[in-house]
């Protein structure tokens, strides 16, 4: 394989895109710093050090590659479709431009008639507007409901519950005191939270199993796939996420996010135009994993669509950073012994409270018996948690 392929950030999901790469013999190209993840497995003279929103450097990798793709959405995306003139970008810079402003993406998500909740936008740009605005919003839309950042979201960090009035303050402040763009978010009652990986390609739009994940602090630590859910409910959430990316142009895998409701109706939470978390299962589980999938498809290589089909049931559960350095370590080594765990560390050094550090999956011929092998293992992550 001769394209060599060049991506925006090097931390857990491009390390986990050069280990499928590396098998292809497909050199990939890393933006991000210098002992970035990613790179600490790629030995060549390719990579570029400096900070994947920088607009030089972003040029700079564009001229060592045939294909520009990115591993995070905070991505300066006018630079990419500057350099789009000159090299492939995958997805399309307009789709990151979309995707990586939350309420632009629900604006384009409402306007192609996907369900999503209810969303207003803050215009204010300070403290005193927000929360006067918001207090309006809050009359319409009810308590509680999510306050969100609209950029730079990640593993909840941009998200304030507002269970009253009294909480706006608290809330704004929280999300940068009238500095960051925000958007309010009607509460979803959920039952469950789904997510599908969808694959992108130049002929179609291909969808993973449906997978359940579960957020303890708005943050991923479980993904059952596929999902306890009648298969009627999975049909259909796959169905979901498949018109939900058509909606988007450029090739590559996305990640959708979904609630399901107690009446059964499904809404998109929100989609990531890369692999994504509820994806590390199909490492183990799939003939194709997710990162083999977003190289095929960025590259136009066939992918085959019995591929994505799941092998055996599987469960993964994160490794977060816990009380200590060498939390991750610890659980790493309960897991060693586990003989139908997959043991993944990231090469992030030092644990940092609540911060991605590894993830472990387990694959067995039953979910059944997937779950009586995660479960010590949960007691172990949570037992670092302190
Ligand atoms: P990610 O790490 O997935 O990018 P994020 O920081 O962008 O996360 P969201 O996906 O918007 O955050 O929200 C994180 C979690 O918060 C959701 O998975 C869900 O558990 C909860 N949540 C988000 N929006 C709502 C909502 N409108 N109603 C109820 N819960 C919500
Ligand atoms: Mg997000
Ligand atoms: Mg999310």
């Amino acid at each position: 394989m001769n394209s060599k392929v060049g991506v925006l950030g090097g931390g857990q999901l491009g390390r986990m895109l050069v280990e499928a790469a590396n098998r292809l013999n497909i050199q990939v190209n890393i933006l991000d710093a210098q002992n970035a993840p990613a790179k600490q497995i790629s030995n060549h003279p390719g990579h570029i050090e400096g900070s994947f929103k920088d607009a030089a450097a972003i040029e700079k990798l564009a001229k060592t590659c045939d294909v520009v793709t990115v591993e995070i959405e905070h991505v300066d995306a006018d630079v990419l479709a500057e350099i789009s003139t000159s090299v492939k970008v995958e997805p399309s810079p307009k789709t990151l431009q979309i995707i990586k402003d939350k309420y632009a993406q629900k604006v384009h998500l409402q306007k192609f008639g996907i369900p999503t909740a209810e969303s207003v936008e803050v215009t204010g740009t300070d403290e005193a507007s927000q929360i006067t605005e918001l207090e309006a919003i809050g009359g319409k839309i009810g308590y509680p409901f999510m306050l969100k950042s609209k950029t730079e979201a990640y593993d909840g960090k941009g998200n304030y519950p507002v269970k009253s009035a009294e909480e706006l303050k608290p809330a704004v402040n929280a999300l940068g005191k009238g500095s960051r763009p925000l958007y309010a978010e009607k509460w979803a009652n959920f039952t469950k939270e789904l997510a599908v990986m969808v694959v992108k390609t130049k002929d179609g739009v291909l969808a993973y199993p449906t997978v359940e994940t579960v957020h303890e602090d708005s943050i991923c630590k479980l993904v059952f796939a596929p999902a306890r859910v009648p298969e009627g409910i999975r049909e259909k959430a796959e169905e979901l996420a498949r018109k939900t990316i058509a909606a988007f142009d450029g090739k590559g895998v996305f990640g959708v996010e979904m609630f399901l409701l107690d009446d059964g109706e499904l809404l998109i939470n929100e989609i990531a135009p890369r692999p994504h978390n509820s994806g590390h299962y199909t490492i183990e589980a799939c003939p194709l994993s997710q990162y083999d999938a977003h190289l095929r498809a960025i590259l136009d290589l066939p992918i085959p669509v019995e591929s994505l089909k799941m092998r055996e049931p599987a469960i993964m559960l994160n490794i977060l950073g816990g009380q200590t350095p060498d939390s991750h370590i610890k659980v790493a080594e309960v897991a060693l012994s586990n003989p139908r765990t997959s043991v993944h560390l990231y090469g992030k050094g030092e644990a940092r409270k609540g911060r991605k550090m590894g993830h472990l999956t387990v694959t067995a011929p039953t979910m059944a018996e997937a779950e009586k092998h995660i479960t010590p293992l949960i007691e172990a992550v949570d037992a670092q948690k302190g």
